[in-house]
């Protein structure tokens, strides 16, 4: 089911938690969650469950909290992003000079035989 749907609960007699399903096997809670951009994700969770402090948002895909005036901060992709690959880079050239440089040693001994 999807979430978010604020239309619903307006029933009168609906409780005010999970009372207004009839035949419902586990009560559910709905929690809510704010992310960075101002959208709200409200997933359900079992009562005896654990509600966790972020969520990802179900329409952008950012960490929400259940803080509306405390959304987690947006992530930073590009600086995050253009160092990971300079480590990735960096590492990859060292390994790369490695595997070159055994590869070389082999080939030298391979002759010498
Ligand atoms: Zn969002």
């Amino acid at each position: 089911m999807a979430g978010g749907n604020a239309i619903r609960g307006s029933r009168v007699g609906a409780g005010p938690m999970g009372e207004d399903e009839r035949g419902e096997t586990a009560p559910r809670r709905q929690v809510r969650y704010y992310c960075g951009r101002g959208h709200v994700s409200a997933p359900y969770f079992a009562l005896d469950a654990e509600v966790p402090e972020s969520w990802d948002c179900t329409r952008c895909g950012l960490p929400a909290s259940q803080e509306q005036e405390n959304p987690p901060p947006m992530p930073r992709v590009e600086p995050y992003k253009s160092h990971l690959a300079y480590v990735k880079e960096r590492r990859s050239d060292e390994d790369g000079a490695a595997i070159l440089e055994e590869a070389l040693a082999a080939l030298r001994q391979r002759r010498r035989l």
